[in-house]
């Protein structure tokens, strides 16, 4: 009777545990839902914002940077360019030959880690090593310096830049993760060219090129329907091609085509409509970057682990169901997104590859199936967010430039903007988030198709560029190419 009544106590006491912890994963979904009302409302800040952004200097907290590509790339470049991408957590180097009409005859990709201490380092120690990987690139690919003498380059920068032309522009601020104070400031095209004649390559910058730039002009280079672009990878962007008139802040603004890409720097997006939790504002508060950024604290691959982590944490502190509390689980970044996506996406019938990164990432041991799928559940609730934030911001995009068909439906035919048919609309994607991470994908999809409704989405197509943010900048030093656009060998 006495060891049956100790079994009873044992069994309340546990499932008083475990309700603590489905309290701590209730108040978190509800905290972080993102029902479609709630998207819709996301639609419409992202779109004043916008307008805010263009009106004057600092009137929102998205930048709406100029770019001045106002020409994106049509097809009829050609020649080898090549070009440098730095901005997340690989640096990467490419070559590419095009053939004109559309064609892209051959591309060579290379990816390096950046070394961890570069990042916060000097501006000098940075450029040098982009300049020396650069040198290499070129041997590897059987050319002598000699044979790069005077080629154009594009170089994507992943950060906000105020630019002030195609080929020049100063750094505003690092994010993710980067900090190295004397670059804030400086023209980034001078520091690289500096680095280059160090290092003895001659070469010349034809374009500096946000990546989310470079991702619209692939889209644009193979689909002329391609208005928009957006980055979700270590950090996130978009981009979207606007009138020139538009831009309120620049008075005057005169293209050639009559329209400019705008770096929207989206990652800075904020609305009290963002569903904020507790876990959001401690992230934000223990970042390099506080009050910065805060778009993309919820939905970029350098935070999302971070979030499922504090939401463990959290829950091993109310209860012991992971077992002694792990020093881990106070260390910042220690559970990657991709090892996140890894848990969230795994079908083995027992979980074995959550409770490996369980073991590996956070030092926590032999935790039951039904912990295990208390986890899987928690990287869904971040991964659901994200990506349903992600798509309330690309119709805030279309919002913006009419092209959400909410200017009216007549008669059965879908209109957009003042006048006419609702006009087939593509925004290319680049990211690891979207183009490797499945869920997350499908999540971002059936989200725009949500938000837009069934008439409008069959109009609104989302389409991946492999690579684009640093092919579409080779293609922008092609079609801004000091040496016209037939650049030999
Ligand atoms: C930067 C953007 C960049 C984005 C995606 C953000 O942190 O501010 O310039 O486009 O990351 O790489």
């Amino acid at each position: 009777c006495a060891i049956a009544a100790v079994m009873v106590g044992r069994r309340v006491r546990s499932r008083r545990r475990w309700l603590r912890v489905v309290r701590v994963l209730d108040e978190f979904e509800e905290t972080a839902s993102t029902p479609v009302g709630r998207l819709r409302q996301v639609v419409d800040a992202m779109a004043v914002e916008m307008h805010a952004g263009l009106a004057s200097e600092g009137g929102s907290k998205l930048k709406m940077l100029l770019t001045f590509v106002d020409n994106l790339p049509d097809g009829s470049e050609n020649g080898t360019y090549y070009a440098l991408h730095i901005g997340g957590t690989n640096f990467r180097l490419l070559r590419i030959q095009l053939g004109g009409q559309r064609s892209i005859l051959g591309h060579d990709v290379e990816r390096k880690p950046i070394p961890q201490h570069l990042m916060t380092s000097t501006s000098e120690e940075l450029f040098d090593f982009i300049a020396l990987s650069l040198k290499e690139f070129i041997e590897r690919n059987g050319n002598k310096n000699n044979q790069v003498r005077g080629k154009d380059l594009g170089f994507t920068f992943s950060f906000p830049v105020k630019q002030t032309s195609l080929s020049s522009g100063t750094l505003i601020k690092w994010t993710k993760g980067f900090a190295i104070q004397d670059m804030v400031e400086k023209d980034v095209v001078e520091c690289l060219q500096k680095a280059l004649s160090r290092i003895g390559i001659d070469m010349n910058v034809a374009a500096l090129v946000n990546d989310s730039v470079g991702t619209l002009a692939l889209g644009h280079f193979y689909d002329k329907d391609t208005v928009a672009a957006v980055v979700i990878g270590t950090g996130t962007n978009a981009c979207y091609l606007e009138r020139a008139d538009a831009v309120i802040k620049c008075q005057g603004l005169l293209t050639a085509s009559g329209g400019m890409v705008i770096n929207m720097e989206w990652g800075n997006f904020w609305s009290s409509h963002l569903p904020r939790t507790s876990y959001d504002i401690d992230l934000d508060a223990e970042s390099q970057n506080p009050n910065d950024q805060g778009f993309e604290k919820m939905i970029s691959g350098m935070y999302l682990g971070d979030i499922v982590r504090r939401v463990i944490h959290k829950m091993s502190l109310e209860s012991d169901i992971f077992g002694p509390v792990s020093s881990k689980l106070s260390a910042r970044f220690v559970l990657s997104t991709p090892s996140m996506a890894a848990m969230h996406e795994d079908d083995t019938p027992n979980l074995s590859e959550v409770a490996k990164i369980l073991e590996d990432s956070l030092d926590i041991y032999n935790v039951p199936l039904k912990v295990r799928k208390l986890v899987v559940k928690i990287c869904d609730v971040v991964t659901r967010r994200a990506a349903r934030l992600a798509a309330a911001g690309i119709v805030g995009i279309l919002k913006k430039i009419g092209r959400d068909g909410t200017a009216g439906i007549t008669s059965g035919r879908v209109k957009s903007g003042k006048s006419g048919k609702m006009r087939r609309t593509v925004v290319a994607i680049e990211g690891g988030l979207y183009t490797s991470y499945t869920i997350f994908r499908e999540y971002l999809n059936e989200a725009v198709g949500e938000i837009l409704g069934e008439e409008i989405a069959p109009f609104v197509i989302l389409k991946v560029m492999e690579d684009g943010s640093g092919i579409g900048s080779a293609m922008l030093a092609a079609s801004n190419s000091s040496q016209g656009q037939s650049q030999s060998q």
